[in-house]
């Protein structure tokens, strides 16, 4: 997924506390100024200087765990990882810092438990973090919901199923087609023009002022083109019903 990026590269929390500081976060720094409460990351160093900062406003610190990446903006100090078993935002709440399992899916995920990773491995298994730039990204490729974007189980839904593989998209296969043709650049420029915008059956039912405007031409050099055109079977006039219209022959539309 990554290229030319070191994907062993362990995943890592930046210091906010220092401005600018390029050391990786040791410690999550919480503290409760009168009815409210603030949180940041910090690495050792700041961790030290931003608690002397607060001091007057009860600082505790949480250790960084392994895999966090960021902390949720609303000052809970919650960190927040990718699942490594099915790729999903996972977090790790202040509150159960302590314990076993402590990784959820949301607010009101009571137990840690990863579906996606116990349909895959048929036993009980909880989230945990991608430790590595390289786990994560293993964990998004095959996640169940298809979705490679690091997204929430709350914000999860079955990805919009691809164009199957090997299923030629039809008015990509008629550019392509009307590319190969051996042309001069004006019909040639007007046959890509036509494909492109034709029906799954091959039809056009565009006008000449479109043509035009479509293919940069003027009106001599798009009748032109349409003489050329018709005169090796490549675009032939047609009408439905009393509209005139203009028909790609069956091949364009062949893989
Ligand atoms: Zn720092
Ligand atoms: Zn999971
Ligand atoms: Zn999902």
């Amino acid at each position: 997924m990554t290229i030319g990026i070191d994907t062993d590269r362990a995943i890592s929390l930046r210091c906010y506390a220092g401005s600018p500081c390029s050391q990786p976060s040791t410690h999550v720094v919480l503290w409760n100024p009168p009815g409210q409460q603030y949180a940041t990351t910090a690495c050792e160093a700041h961790t030290e200087r931003h608690m002397a900062l607060v001091k007057n406003h009860q600082p505790y610190t949480i250790p960084v765990v392994d895999g966090t990446f960021t902390v949720l903006a609303d000052h809970s100090g919650t960190q927040v990882a990718n699942c490594r078993h099915c790729g999903h935002h996972i977090y790790l709440y202040p509150r159960l810092v302590d314990r076993d399992n402590r990784w959820r899916s949301g607010e009101y995920d009571e137990t840690g438990r990863c579906p996606d990773g116990e349909r895959r491995n048929g036993t009980v298994v909880h989230h945990e973090p991608a430790t590595t730039v390289a786990e994560r990204d293993r964990a998004l490729g095959r996640t169940f919901c298809g979705r490679r974007l690091p997204h929430a189980l709350t914000d999860c839904f079955v990805a919009p199923t691809a164009r199957r593989i090997g299923t030629p998209d039809r008015a990509l296969t008629a550019i392509t087609w009307a590319l190969a043709q051996n042309l001069p650049p004006y019909p040639k420029l007007l046959l890509v023009l036509v494909a492109r915008h034709a029906d799954p059956e091959g039809v056009y039912t565009r006008d000449v002022r479109h043509m035009q405007t479509g293919a940069g031409l003027n009106n001599a050099q798009v009748l032109r083109s349409l003489k050329i055109l018709n005169a090796r079977g490549l675009l032939l006039p047609d009408a439905l019903g009393d509209e005139v219209c203009y028909r790609l022959p069956v091949e364009a539309y062949t893989a």
